[in-house]
């Protein structure tokens, strides 16, 4: 899980601020109470409490693990970095804050994951429990944690310091770094995969079982919800992830920008016009698009994350099955031919539009789409937009088969 635009809108903020000599806010990063630990590359910041330190440890080990596969399989380079662990699961995830070595007098790079309460996880680790799957033993559970959480979110910092775009499209970011989990997990932790696997079976089954998924519509979703839309009555609209209420209040901002459209004249109220055909769309295309079956994909936005997620790793599995070769997608999407420069627009509460330039690396572009390889004579560029859940469990199940079948003597 990431959240793109408002970190480079905050960094973004930074940079000129510093560069007109104010202070800069203070960043997220580690506070002054924090412990680390580290080795050459890489530093681990904690709350210096005990029950932490076990937690701190096996971050290190599976970072580690996954920077061996990022340099092994997909081609990437492992710069120094840091990560701050932080209490409170619910809070949001970050990056893109420098913090002070403590031991090598240098800055890294942080990312930024908040852990439920850490005794509460101590407590799941030593009881054989995991946040993820119950009944598994306490390392699985540790690891379970680190590899399908940490090491996901570090595959994001890599792809976006070392590759052009300042962005992805959703489904492709979160679809490698499920993969990337995998792989990592499936030469340095295998006891970790299956009750990874049940975990996304599990939330996978939130889903209409002959449901389909489009990827690209729920990227795009996805890019709008970090959009926010003042009315003119001064209340902002703020999309978010939250509480499934999505599908409503983009309904509602598209009626709102049509009718403030009329308030403006020129290219601003163009624009307007625009998004407001833009949400129509998106409403039109998670309610009714796709036939019978298709899913809904808003409803209900903490029921479907997840399920969405496991639909990703089961295609990317599907494609590696097929001959997907990580290192060389990375290469590809290192040339800019696969970026464009976009120019994304915040409105705030007085009206004003505040342009933002970056490259995206736009999925939606089909020749990204044709790099990928077909499977089972199907281009991967219809499974993306259209993917059944009962496919996508089938191929998770059929990993967790093959997984006991290996298991037994
Ligand atoms: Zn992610």
């Amino acid at each position: 899980m990431r959240l793109h635009f408002p970190q480079m809108i905050a960094a973004a903020m930074t940079t000129l601020v510093v560069l007109s000599g104010c202070q800069a806010p203070p960043p997220v990063g580690p506070g002054p109470d924090h412990a680390a630990i580290c080795d050459e590359q890489l530093v681990i910041f904690h709350p210096p409490s005990p029950q932490w330190q076990p937690i701190a440890q096996e971050t290190m080990t599976v970072l580690r693990a996954g920077r061996q596969t990022a340099h092994d399989d997909f081609g990437l380079e492992n710069p120094a970095m840091g990560l701050v662990l932080v209490s409170g699961g619910s809070g949001s995830y970050g990056r893109g804050v420098m913090a002070h070595h403590p031991d090598q007098d240098r800055q890294v790079e942080v990312f930024v994951m908040p852990i439920p309460d850490a005794g509460q996880l101590a407590a799941e680790i030593r009881n054989g429990n995991t946040m993820l799957a119950a009944g598994t033993p306490s390392l699985q559970a540790a690891r379970h944690i680190a590899i399908f959480l940490q090491v996901h979110e570090m595959l994001h910092v890599l792809l976006e310091t070392q590759l052009t775009p300042d962005a992805f499209h959703l489904w492709l970011n979160e679809g490698l770094a499920e993969y990337f989990a995998w792989r990592t997990a499936e030469v340095h932790a295998p006891d970790a995969l299956p009750g990874f696997l049940d975990d996304r079976l599990s939330e996978l089954s939130k889903l209409p079982p002959d449901g389909t998924i489009d990827f690209l519509a729920w990227s795009a979703a996805d890019s709008e919800m970090l959009r926010r839309l003042a009315l003119p009555d001064g209340e902002v609209i703020t999309f978010g992830w939250s509480n499934g209420r999505r599908v409503n209040e983009i309904r509602r901002a598209a009626d709102v920008a049509r009718a403030a459209a009329g308030q403006f004249d020129g290219d601003r109220a163009e624009q307007l016009r625009r998004d407001a055909q833009l949400w129509d769309e998106w409403v039109q295309t998670v309610e009714t698009a796709g036939g019978p079956g298709h899913l809904r994909l808003s409803s209900d936005d903490d029921r479907t994350r997840w399920g969405v997620y496991a639909g990703l790793l089961a295609l990317f599995l599907e494609m590696d099955a097929a001959g997907l070769d990580p290192r060389s997608l990375i290469d590809s999407l290192r040339n800019t031919a696969y970026a464009r420069l976009e120019t994304r627009r915040d409105m705030d509460a007085a009206g004003e539009f505040h342009e933002i330039n970056g490259l995206m690396l736009t999925a939606t572009n089909d020749r990204i789409l044709a790099l990928l390889p077909d499977v089972d004579g199907v281009p991967a560029a219809d499974l993306v937009r259209r993917y059944p859940v009962a496919r996508a469990r089938q191929v998770l199940e059929a990993q967790r088969s093959r997984l006991m079948a290996q298991a037994r003597p």
